[in-house]
């Protein structure tokens, strides 16, 4: 039983596939619940994402692909929001009129001394006004109140180094399980290129995120965990999720989850993995 909550879809702008591509794909690598969760519209910009006007298609296209693959997936309807510091209230006027079953919430972009620095700029990231800045964008999206899970909250280790990101990291560590948000382990983070301050250039193929150092912390606070491929296209549909489960489950992950209708629904791995399915509150 493979679960994978964060996929993109052409709806996404940069990202390939139709819902029903997306579906079909989940379907040939034996996902049995899968989320989409296109990047919701947010004033950043109108090339990356779901336009306003493309919210009722898109969930259609959920809806239609629901009833379609009934018997052989559950499709649940989703949606990756951006979290800068102050935008709350678009966040919250957009969810208030949408029916989801889950709403990630992501930091991407930080605004820098009226400059905006992405979370892949990987060269950028050991600043200390960048690392101020994406600590506060974290602790205030959890704290929000607007979303069921932070997406990979820990993709600067792409780029800083994990001694300096624990240090970071786990005084808000405790914030999840107090705020009742979970921490999403993203598993696209061997797909992606990390930086090599030493040597100033950019490698492939080494695990960055997510944070193998912090889980025990996370663990022993009650931290709950969804986890995603993060595919942008078919062919990563549920991609690394097995292997990241292997990496983890020897150092203490024992549950993961998911939402349907916005309620946490948590799934025991182990081995066999992901055995008993039952509702929470
Ligand atoms: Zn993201
Ligand atoms: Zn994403």
């Amino acid at each position: 039983m493979i679960i994978d909550s964060h996929t993109h879809t052409a709806y996404s702008k940069h990202a390939t596939g139709s819902v029903d591509d997306v579906v079909r794909a989940a379907i040939a690598v034996g996902v049995s619940v899968l989320t989409i969760t296109d990047h919701a519209p947010f004033v950043i910009d109108s090339v990356n994402r779901l336009l306003e006007s493309e919210l009722d298609a898109y969930l259609d296209d959920i809806c239609r692909a629901r009833n379609k693959y009934a018997g052989h997936i559950k499709i649940l309807a989703g949606l990756e929001m951006d979290y800068m510091l102050g935008a709350r209230r678009h966040a919250e006027s957009l969810l208030s009129t949408l029916d989801l079953d889950f709403v990630v919430g992501s930091v991407h972009y930080l605004p820098i001394d009226g400059q905006r620095v992405n979370v892949w700029d990987l060269t950028r990231l050991n600043e200390a006004a960048v690392l101020e800045q994406f600590f506060l964008s974290l602790e205030e999206s959890v704290c929000s109140g607007l979303f069921d899970a932070i997406g990979h909250p820990d993709s600067l280790l792409r780029s800083v180094p994990v001694s300096r990101w624990r240090e970071l990291f786990i005084p808000l560590a405790p914030l999840f399980q107090r705020y009742d948000v979970s921490y999403e382990l993203n598993a696209s983070g061997p797909r992606k290129s990390s930086w090599d301050s030493s040597m100033k250039c950019e490698f492939n193929g080494r695990w960055s995120y997510p944070c193998r150092e912090t889980l025990p912390e996370l663990l022993s606070s009650g931290a709950t965990f969804t986890v995603g491929s993060d595919a942008h296209t078919p062919a990563d549909v549920g991609a690394g999720l097995n292997d990241m489960l292997d990496e983890l489950v020897p150092i203490g992950l024992n549950c993961i989850c998911y939402y349907e209708g916005r309620q946490r629904i948590e799934v025991a791995v182990g081995k066999p993995r992901q055995l008993s399915v039952q509702a929470s509150a």
